[in-house]
């Protein structure tokens, strides 16, 4: 529920509301930027009985608002959150960033020439997964926790935050320990427990939306996280499965327009999970930016023919630095 106040209501009409709403056994939840003239109401058992509230001096009105996802919602936080990693800002007001690095960390070496690649096209973020969720249990699943050492080191060297993908509850401390973003893959965007852990602590979460979820259920995911006090979390859209094969999966783009009006954090794109195939990473970049992503996700290999996960989705050096260089003359029209 959001409590609408007058605008002329004093500070202590505020108060008495709040402590009349935590008497009904809510949580009062601030707005930024609207403190004096709206509170939030949290509560888990449905449906929120207004009749103590309504008549309170200073009280205008009581929206009840039906979404799952609240805090999430711009009707609770009406100014779009700017994530910041280091110097990186991402959000509103500052431009697109790009997110690059293999699939899998597979080596050192392999890892170290990733990302060079990575910076050396403009990159501003290093990606590697170090707990692989893959589809059978005979693929490469991952080098674990060398894998995020790795990561590490491969960032510090070209000096560039890590975002690494985190599986289970039991593996937080060592991400947290190692990585910059937290990544919550597709296939966890609905594992509840693992969303509430990362909620409790202060990495930022790159969240997917899961391969069959709507927009309302991944704005649900990410509200789970926010309620537990982390609102560092950067929504990424990755394709969604349709009864279409000649692409990994769809890219619903449209979810990116809709996402900013309806919510307030950053959501980048991922086109290479989506699309599933190179030739179209670059295009869909670049359609995943016009229609207003705050920035890409991308896989990129320095040998996609020997990758051990995801190579014919990779890009190499040469296509990589060759897509930034598009990307870098859009922006450019685009304003930033
Ligand atoms: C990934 O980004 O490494 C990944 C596994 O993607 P998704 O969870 O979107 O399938
Ligand atoms: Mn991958």
């Amino acid at each position: 529920m959001l409590i609408v106040m007058d605008h002329n209501a004093s500070a202590a009409q505020v108060r008495a509301v709040q402590e009349a709403v935590e008497a009904m056994g809510l949580q009062a939840a601030p707005i930024p930027g609207r403190e004096r003239t709206a509170i939030g109401v949290l509560g888990n058992q449905g449906y929120v009985d207004d009749t103590a509230i309504r008549n309170l001096p200073g009280v205008r009105e009581c929206i009840h608002v039906s979404k799952p996802y609240k805090l999430v919602s711009r009707d609770f936080h009406p100014e779009s959150t700017l994530v910041e990693v280091g110097a990186v800002k991402i959000g509103d007001g500052h431009p697109p960033v790009v997110i690059a690095g293999p699939c899998s960390i597979e080596s050192p070496e392999q890892m170290v020439a990733a990302a060079r690649i990575a910076r050396d096209g403009g990159a501003q973020i290093l990606r590697g997964g170090a707990f692989k969720p893959r589809t059978g249990p005979h693929s490469f699943q991952g080098l674990g926790e060398k894998g995020l050492k790795y990561l590490r080191q491969a960032g510090d060297a070209v000096g560039m935050p890590v975002v690494t993908e985190i599986m289970r509850i039991e593996q937080l401390d060592a991400v947290c320990r190692y990585a910059d973003i937290l990544q919550i893959g597709a296939r966890n965007m609905q594992n509840f427990d693992l969303l509430k852990e990362v909620g409790k602590c202060r990495h930022p979460v790159l969240l997917k939306r899961g391969m069959s979820a709507t927009l309302e259920e991944f704005l649900a995911a990410a509200e789970y996280i926010l309620a537990e006090g982390n609102s560092r979390v950067i929504l990424c859209e990755r394709g969604i499965r349709t009864f279409e094969r000649a692409t990994r999966n769809t890219l619903d783009l449209s979810v990116v327009p809709l996402v900013r009006e309806l919510s307030h954090l950053p959501i980048l794109v991922d086109p290479s999970h989506a699309t599933g195939k190179r030739s179209l990473v670059a295009v869909m970049s670049k359609a995943a930016l016009v229609a207003g992503a705050h920035g890409i996700m991308v896989e990129v290999h320095p040998d996609p023919a020997k990758a051990l996960c995801d190579g014919a989705q990779s890009l190499d050096g040469e296509e990589f630095r060759e897509m930034m260089g598009d990307i870098r003359a859009l922006l450019s029209y685009l304003g930033y």
